[in-house]
């Protein structure tokens, strides 16, 4: 066997960590790593990438599907296919850029190699955040991270993850090179020729093609699993800074309020929202959400709404970044804390107003209070201790049309039981083709709850209702996304966004590599016909 890479058997049924789904493999499905002694990280990684295309080679030998796996931490089918999966968890090598691996046109706009990583596929959030603020020198940092840490890199841009960075996007929007491997004999360097970052050194070292192309590049950025597998990810990352925690409740819920949030009218907002810090130089707003209990949240009424808002603080000398030591509630959308509660709290007994009462009691009960101290990305969005029976579903509007969708939502659940909670985070829009946070100012829209056949309904029936009203909508592609489907992705995304998707696809990957990497989501999304084909 290829030192490696070695093939395994996925236990069957398989499983997401938050067991929403039972897949059966029947392929071949390979686990890659770095072991192997006496070899420099560079040879490794060199090496990973072989074994990538030969496990490519493999699965058009055998006529079988493959698809890349990261963490496994989605909610939806997205990283499944009938074939196999490729492991990536154990290519997690993180390299420093030095200036001979930088173009110069990158670094003639002032900005420096350090800001760069080289970072392997596999490497986990977590990962990358300690060896950013703990072990590097001068410390950094990512620009965004979702609630928890677990996600690989490349499994979180692969679904467009993201937190509420009001105004520095989703994770994905930091990365400005891609290492995609395209075929048993191919391999690229992606980048947009609007960016250019890697030296014809590091391109060479690697032994990929350069492709500087702005259209190629959005498309590869969020296509989860579909163009390939993507070996190693160029981030741009940011000198430390720590985030200072403000909790603001009380507020009246009323169409000023609303609208300020859509206007992102910070000023406005400072007059509704009840002690709102002043976002100055050196104190920033930079992270905003709303937390809500849709059974108290009613207008002109001041109950059930929490704001969380994160400001950029500067580090101050002799500050000692923790990832460590007990576990302190993350600010994590997902609820995962009042989750555990209301599944006991519930006892089997769905009926409405039992499901209301269970809900509102668990929120109130346990809505966290603000952390005092600042702390860095990696401190607060930590990890996750519950797993199972949580359904996570996110769909995305413009914050244009904030006022709106929450009406709708608040308007289903007051005639269907939703046994969870609502957040709602602002993320600045990405320029990824596919990429679910594209409005130019995005809400997100999270629905966290039990995984009963009631939330899902509630999911489907919270689209139907934008739908209805003509709201602009995405959803998740890493959450559950029951609704999505070749028809609303026209709609979601305009025919031209998906045939640009589709044509970037068939310019980097041959048909019989397009077949590997196509799978059941995909053929339920339309994403799978070739460009041309009626969208
Ligand atoms: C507890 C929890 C908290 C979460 N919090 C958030 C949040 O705050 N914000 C948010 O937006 N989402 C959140 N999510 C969703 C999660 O971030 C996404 O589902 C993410 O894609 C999971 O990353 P992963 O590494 O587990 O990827 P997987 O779920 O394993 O895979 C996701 C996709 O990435 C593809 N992929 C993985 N590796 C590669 C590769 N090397 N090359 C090509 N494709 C690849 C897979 O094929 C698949 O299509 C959360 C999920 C959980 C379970």
């Amino acid at each position: 066997m290829r030192p490696g890479i070695k093939p395994f058997m996925p236990p069957a049924p398989w499983r997401n960590v938050h067991e929403n789904f039972a897949h059966n493999f029947t392929g071949i499905s390979w686990h890659l790593d770095h072991v192997g002694t006496g070899i420099s990280e560079v040879e490794l990684y060199l090496r990973a990438t072989e074994n990538l295309q030969w496990a490519i080679g493999q699965a058009i030998e055998n006529r079988q599907t493959l698809r890349a796996l990261g963490s496994n931490w989605s909610f939806s089918s997205v990283a499944m296919c009938s074939g196999g999966m490729v492991q990536t968890k154990g290519l997690d090598l993180i390299f420093n850029i030095k200036r001979e691996h930088v173009s110069p046109i990158f670094t003639n706009t002032g900005k420096t190699p350090a800001a760069l990583k080289l970072v392997e596929c596999g490497v986990q959030i977590a990962r990358l955040n300690k060896l950013l603020e703990i072990e590097s020198n001068p410390a950094r940092c990512i620009r965004a991270s979702g609630g928890s840490n677990g996600q690989t890199i490349a499994g979180a841009t692969a679904t467009g993850t993201h937190g509420a960075a009001l105004y520095s996007g989703a994770v994905h929007d930091a990365i400005v090179g891609i290492h995609l491997i395209t075929g048993p004999n191919s391999h690229v360097w992606l980048e947009r020729a609007s960016y250019p970052v890697a030296s014809d050194a590091l391109i060479t070292r690697l032994g990929a093609t350069l492709m500087r192309d702005d259209a190629l590049f959005n498309a590869a950025l969020v296509s989860f699993g579909s163009f390939g597998i993507i070996h190693g990810i160029m981030l741009e990352t940011e000198p430390l800074f720590l985030l200072k925690e403000y909790r603001i409740s009380g507020m009246v819920y009323t169409d000023d309020l609303i609208d300020s949030f859509a206007a992102l009218n910070i000023a406005k907002l400072k007059t509704l929202l009840p002690g709102m810090p002043d976002s100055v130089p050196g104190h920033e707003l930079y992270h905003m959400e709303i937390n809500l209990n849709p059974y108290t949240v009613v207008k002109d009424g001041n109950e059930g709404m929490y704001v969380f808002l994160f400001y950029k603080v500067p580090v101050p000398p002799g500050h000692v970044v923790n990832h460590g030591g007990g576990y302190d509630p993350a600010p994590s959308p997902e609820f995962i804390w009042i989750m555990k509660n209301l599944l006991t709290a519930l006892g089997g007994n769905f009926s409405y107003d039992h499901v209301k009462r269970a809900t509102t009691r668990e929120f109130e009960a346990n809505i966290r209070p603000a952390t005092p101290t600042p702390k860095s990305i990696g401190a607060i969005f930590r990890d996750t201790r519950f797993t199972g029976n949580i359904a996570s579903f996110a769909l995305a509007v413009a914050t244009s049309s904030l006022a709106q969708t929450l009406e709708e939502i608040l308007a289903e659940i007051k005639v269907n039981a939703f046994a969870g909670a609502v957040a709602i985070r602002f993320v600045k829009g990405t320029k990824a083709t596919l990429g679910f946070t594209k409005f130019d100012n995005t809400c997100v829209v999270e629905m966290d709850g039990l995984d009963t056949k009631s939330n899902h309904q509630v999911f489907a029936n919270v689209v139907n209702r934008l739908t209805a009203k003509g709201i602009p909508h995405t959803i998740h592609w890493g959450k559950l996304n029951g609704p999505l489907n070749a028809n609303n992705m026209k709609r979601m995304y305009s025919p031209n966004k998906v045939q640009a998707w589709k044509q970037a696809r068939e310019r980097l990957l041959t048909p019989e590599v397009r077949s590997v990497f196509t799978n059941p989501f995909m053929t339920k999304c339309g994403l799978d016909t070739p460009v041309g084909f009626p969208v």
